[in-house]
């Protein structure tokens, strides 16, 4: 069998999913098949890489030992509750044990209309095929947890949008698929067998070190807490906005899901959003750790029921876990940020606080400026040479060095430290453009070579130069679409 299925998900009670199988596409393509994934995932590389594969991975063919499926799920969108959304343009085939010893979902995105469509098409458009593709894998290389890129096909059909649009078919890789929006919709069915069901689900997958936890759905909102908490400070460490924070777009798991209309920042703005829809900055770069912690809340409340039988205890219990969200976001922001200055545990948090505050006043560019500190140990020129008015620059640099001198940390450690976390190169929007605007031409070269850049991100390489810009005025990206 071309892939090694055990279909945990679907044995679960037919109120989880729908069961319905991809539609086929016209005339299928690979755009690019990641072969070292489908090794990690058992997968022989040289097999998949192949007609039968390309039909697989299309939607053409169900493979054997797949038992497509469509999640059911809720979601708050923009704060608003939406009580079934569901898997409305994915299928999940089943999932494969990764060599790390833990299972990972097959899903297709784009494959055709499911139980879940409401009026969508169930299709993908190029772009946002292309976008995932390539922001997911640099994630996985930036050291971010995320899914995968398992595949980017070419389906032949058109999909209709604002515009006319050539279609695409992903092949997501996850730890799983399941949302804080899959506990809100059988809550909000008043399933609260099936949420029992899901929550021992969870924790056994996700979470096996707190299965005999003596109240489960409790310890099933901490860990998420705990894992959300890191997400997204480590989202701020390089830059990353994600644009959509809908609870149904945050994963149990703790793995970044559902790259919409994500985007980096170019100049340092805590405010800063790009997404089109989001009109009041509600997912805005700065108002992430609210947002995850806002998310959270929607999370304790669905599983109130299961928390205790008495309400008002349940909500003291809860209330207790997400009171804790700040102390578990801000020593992981601290420790991001103490990285990203070349200090270790928190120490460096009040260095970041004021080079940021100077790279708000003087707008310079996030990535740039970090990646120059790499550097500024040996020569400081380059870092200087950023900021339109230096002199507070160079005090900052001169207080920060005094600093590591009385820690007595070398600066072989902080610079080691920095280059390990500080990118040369990110998916910086305008590039993703670019690739976007050549593929719909079916020219995927600019794509492969973004692609093949950002697979070491952290990594100096003449390559990699042309990549680590910020864009020019005329090319700066302002808004960003979900093109769904
Ligand atoms: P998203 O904004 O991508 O997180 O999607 C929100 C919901 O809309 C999910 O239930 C999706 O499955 C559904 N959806 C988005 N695009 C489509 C589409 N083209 N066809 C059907 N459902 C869609
Ligand atoms: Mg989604």
């Amino acid at each position: 069998m071309l892939f090694p299925f055990q279909n945990t998900y679907a044995r679960l009670p037919e109120s989880f999913f729908a069961r319905i199988d991809p539609t086929p596409v016209s005339s299928p393509e690979w755009i690019w098949l990641n072969r070292p994934l489908a090794e990690e995932l058992g997968i022989d590389p040289d097999l998949l890489d192949s007609e039968d594969g390309l039909a697989f991975l299309s939607g053409n063919r169900v493979p054997d030992g797949a038992e497509p499926i469509a999640a059911a799920y809720s979601g708050h969108q923009f704060g608003g509750f939406s009580p079934v959304l569901g898997d409305g343009r994915a299928i999940l085939f089943g999932e494969v044990v990764h060599r790390d010893g833990s299972p990972r979902d097959i899903q297709l995105k784009g494959s055709g209309p499911t139980p879940f469509s409401r009026r969508g098409d169930g299709r993908s458009a190029l772009g946002p095929v292309l976008r995932e593709t390539i922001v997911s894998e640099a994630m996985h290389a930036l050291g971010i947890p995320t899914t995968r890129a398992l595949a980017a096909v070419w389906s032949g059909d058109k999909v209709y949008r604002e515009e006319v649009e050539p279609g695409g078919v992903f092949t997501r890789v996850a730890r799983s698929h399941l949302r804080i929006g899959t506990c809100e919709y059988f809550a909000s069915q008043g399933d609260f067998e099936g949420l029992q069901v899901l929550v021992h689900y969870a924790l056994n997958r996700h979470y096996p070190e707190r299965v005999d936890s003596e109240n489960p759905a409790l310890a099933l909102l901490e860990g998420v807490m705990e894992r959300q908490a890191n997400l997204v400070a480590r989202w701020m460490g390089i830059g990353f906005i994600h644009g959509v924070m809908n609870t149904d777009n945050v994963s149990l798991s703790g793995e970044t899901i559902d790259y919409g209309p994500c985007a980096f920042l170019d100049r340092y703005d805590p405010a800063k959003k790009f997404s089109f829809i989001d009109r009041n900055g509600r997912y805005a770069y700065g108002n992430q750790p609210n947002i995850a912690h806002w998310n959270l809340a929607r999370l304790a409340e669905a599983l109130l029921p299961l928390v205790a039988d008495d309400e008002p205890q349940a909500i003291r219990r809860v209330t207790e876990v997400l009171e804790r969200f700040p102390d578990c976001f801000r020593p992981e922001w601290a420790k991001t940020f103490s990285a990203k200055v070349g200090m270790s545990g928190e120490g460096g948090k009040e260095h970041a606080e004021r080079l940021l505050g100077l790279m708000e006043d003087q707008a310079l560019d996030f990535t740039l400026t970090f990646r120059h500190l790499r550097d500024a140990l040996s020569d400081e020129s380059p870092f200087l040479r950023l900021f339109p008015r230096p002199d507070p620059a160079r005090e900052w640099l001169s207080q920060w060095r005094g600093h590591l001198d009385q820690l007595a940390i070398p600066v072989e450690t902080a610079t080691s430290t920095m280059r390990s976390v500080n990118p040369v190169v990110i998916p910086r929007n305008h590039r993703l453009e670019e690739v976007i605007a050549a593929g719909k031409n079916r020219n995927f070269a600019p794509f492969h070579q973004l692609r093949e850049t950002l697979r070491s991100p952290y990594e100096e390489r003449p390559e990699a130069s042309a990549f680590e810009s910020p864009p020019l005025p005329s090319e700066e990206v302002r808004a960003t679409f979900c093109g769904t």
